[in-house]
């Protein structure tokens, strides 16, 4: 199903959590939401699944108004972070129960919910724990069965808030995969919450980027990573690092001295580089270069990234170089082309 937020603002007493939010959402694709803690994931979740309603504006299902129905009527899955599984009832009861509560007249035979049951538990990889409880299950096994039973009722739209948020590293990483899995086998219309930018490009079709109630950019993933829109997409999305620059006739300087970069526009006299740490090379030779010293290094993994003080300015910037590159010694840098940003302050 099609979902489209429309210019919609959301208050809580007064406070604009989300302000003129308008979001097409395509039938069977799966979006991110990414953004800092408050920027108002949660709170556009709420609204989408009829659990909280706009001060302004109105969400679609498809052409009809979303207002007009009940969240049961919207037939939503959600999964949360904190499990919200039934502590009492055994795995396979946990997942037939969205259909075991509709009512009569929806509601299929009871052998029919068992055996989707148990094909679902097939479908998230836990055959053969159907009869466990949710306290004999670890943490990552807890979610794929909030997982399965979200997906027994056949969502319009199924909802996933955080939902390896409360998991480690490691196994975030794995469910990560086995998601998108799902997603490709099951086509349901998928809307994802998450902080972790690594999550959200590994696994969505399209991310949308969040900040304070408000929409920044929206676009697949290598576009979000290589062509950010604003110093806020940047700075949240990937290693970033930055210097202050000036601007004259388009071009860039830095501590007086031109990059050769174009400044694509930017109104006023200064601004702030962006570019990644891995797009600047040392150069041996290079009109575009410019010159720094390396004052420290930091492990990071796989790379060693430098902290190299430029033109004597105070201004440090973080750079990935090969782990034997001398110290306290003067290092050309280039930035690779096209792969760098300048924004207003
Ligand atoms: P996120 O999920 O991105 O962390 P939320 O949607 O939970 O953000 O919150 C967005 C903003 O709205 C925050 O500033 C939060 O404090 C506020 N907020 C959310 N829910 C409520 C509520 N029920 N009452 C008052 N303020 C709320
Ligand atoms: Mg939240």
């Amino acid at each position: 199903m099609e979902v489209r937020v429309k210019n919609v603002r959301k208050e809580f007493d007064r406070y604009p959590a989300l302000h003129d939010l308008s979001l097409d959402i395509r039938s069977g694709e799966l979006i991110a939401l990414l953004g800092p803690s408050g920027s108002g994931k949660t709170t556009l979740l709420r609204l989408i699944a009829g659990l909280d309603f706009p001060t302004e504006g109105a969400i679609y299902f498809g052409d009809e108004d979303a207002s007009l129905k009940s969240v049961q009527e919207r037939n939503i899955g959600f999964v949360f972070q904190h499990y919200a599984l039934f502590k009492h009832m055994s795995v396979l009861d946990n997942i037939g129960f969205g259909l075991k509560v509709r009512p009569r007249s929806t509601r299929p035979p009871k052998a029919e919910i068992r055996s989707r049951a148990l094909e679902l538990l097939d479908l998230v990889q836990l055959k053969g724990l159907e009869n466990r409880f949710p306290s004999q299950l670890s943490g990552g096994q807890r979610q794929r069965v909030a997982l399965a039973r979200a997906l027994a009722i056949e969502p319009t739209v199924l909802l996933l808030d955080e939902p390896f948020g409360a998991l480690d590293a490691q196994v975030r990483k794995g469910l990560r995969r086995w998601l998108r899995e799902i997603h490709e086998k099951t086509g349901h219309t998928t809307i994802f919450v998450t902080h972790d930018q690594q999550e959200a490009l590994e696994l969505a079709d399209r991310v949308v980027v969040m900040s304070q109630g408000k929409i920044e950019q929206v676009g697949g993933p290598d576009e979000v990573y290589d062509h950010p829109n604003s110093a806020t997409v940047f700075s949240f999305i990937g290693e970033s690092a930055r210097l202050p620059v000036t601007i004259d006739k388009g071009q860039v300087y830095l501590a007086g001295r031109t990059l050769g970069l174009d400044s694509k526009g930017v109104a006023g006299r200064s601004g702030t580089l962006f570019f990644r740490p891995h797009d600047v090379q040392i150069v041996e030779n290079d009109e575009a270069s410019i010159v720094g010293t390396v004052v420290g290094t930091r492990r990071t993994e796989g790379t060693r990234q430098v902290e190299l003080e430029v033109d004597g300015t105070r201004d440090r910037v973080e750079i990935e170089i090969p782990a034997d590159h001398p110290a306290t010694q003067k290092t050309r840098i280039a930035f690779r082309p096209k792969k760098w940003s300048v924004f207003e302050n």
